[in-house]
């Protein structure tokens, strides 16, 4: 498919809440310029969880912190575009931010203990949030913020509503903060890590949870984590990121069955229980780099097990992995792999109008 006809059906797709454009997101230190999200691209429609995965260092947390206007100093947007429902986040005072924040996109992060506050019950956060974002005071939030505690699987709502985050054990906390962020009627919520800090049974029940809650509520859910086990229980599309950018992209069954970029690849022999008992597990070498200068070559090429020459002088972007998909792509100069290996790189290096490209303070 052509990059113009993969525009045009972008464009045409009525469902899509969130659509992140060429998302550049950098950090200005004396020393360095750091290009943490560096040209990522993705959408997320209604109904849909989409994940996010990479080593730590790839840019996952940074990519969910601008989406939600919370990039701090000395780091911020410079470049693309975030449009929630139609509407370009980008450029939007921190005034104008905070009205998608909470009220429209909600985010769940790894360790409930620093989403809650200690000194309030778990019911004043709840209805606090449900009177900023829905409204609602008094007996109808106490209702409402009941009926959140049983949606979440939290057994007693009514007792539990007066408890404080300490007497919740760290799975109820999680389903608590999820209570929350459900208060705010999102129809977008992120989840950074959310199950990383939890054993594995209640991570599965949290899993479990966030899946029959995207039906019921309808929303979008955008899920980070460096887990491919985690990745394969909740989303519906993967994309993958490595120092900065978006590698791989594919519905979750695809890129489980029909991985193609060497790093993706890698990922996934990491994992135990996708390989034979008694098998050594393979690991990737070496660390991810830190996205300090533009991207004129393949970031992935010093632990390539594939690389050749051109990986060091071509930007790989991302393209169909071949001539039959439109819905996987990968930013590796193998691909497209149905034309010759020189016809790939020429491609890349054709579609490629960023390279070298400065980034300014
Ligand atoms: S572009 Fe080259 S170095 Fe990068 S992932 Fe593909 S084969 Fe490996």
């Amino acid at each position: 498919m052509s990059q113009q006809a993969y525009d045009a059906g972008r464009d045409a797709d009525e469902d899509v809440l969130l659509r992140v454009d060429d998302l550049q997101t950098a950090f200005f230190t004396d020393k360095e310029t750091i290009r943490a999200v560096d040209g990522v691209t993705f959408d997320i429609r209604r109904g849909e969880s989409v994940g996010v995965v990479g080593e730590s260092g790839s840019g996952k947390s940074v990519t969910a912190r601008s989406i939600m206007g919370l990039v701090e100093s000395p780091g911020r947007i410079v470049g693309g575009s975030i449009e929630y429902k139609g509407e370009d986040l980008v450029g939007k005072s921190d005034d104008e931010w905070r009205q998608y924040r909470g009220g429209e996109i909600a985010m769940v992060f790894q360790d409930p203990l620093s989403s809650l506050n200690p000194v309030y019950t778990v019911g004043n956060q709840i209805k606090e949030s449900l009177r900023l974002h829905q409204g609602l005071r008094g007996r109808d939030a106490t209702r409402a913020a009941v009926e959140l505690l049983e949606d979440v699987g939290i057994p007693d709502a009514k007792r539990r509503l007066k408890e404080y985050p300490h007497q919740f054990s760290g799975g109820m906390r999680q389903r608590a903060v999820i209570a929350v962020a459900l208060a705010c009627d999102p129809d977008l919520l992120i989840c950074d890590e959310p199950t990383t800090a939890l054993d594995v049974t209640i991570q599965a029940q949290i899993l479990e949870l966030l899946e029959e809650l995207k039906v019921e509520h309808d929303i979008g859910i955008m899920f980070i984590t460096h887990d491919m086990g985690v990745i394969a229980e909740i989303t519906d599309r993967v994309n993958v990121m490595y120092a900065g950018e978006m590698i791989e992209s594919a519905p979750v069954e695809e890129l489980f069955e029909n991985p193609k970029h060497p790093y993706t690849r890698g990922l996934l022999e990491s994992i135990p229980s996708r390989n034979e008992r008694g098998a050594e597990l393979s690991t990737i070498e070496g660390d991810v780099p830190t996205p300090n200068e533009p991207a004129t070559y393949c970031r992935f090429a010093p632990r390539c097990p594939k690389a050749f020459d051109d990986c060091e002088q071509v930007h790989p972007v991302q393209v169909d992995v071949d001539e039959s998909t439109d819905d996987h792509q990968a930013a590796c100069l193998l691909y497209p792999e149905d034309v010759s290996q020189n016809e790939a790189v020429e491609l890349h290096r054709s579609r490629e109008d960023r390279t070298g490209s400065e980034v300014s303070e």
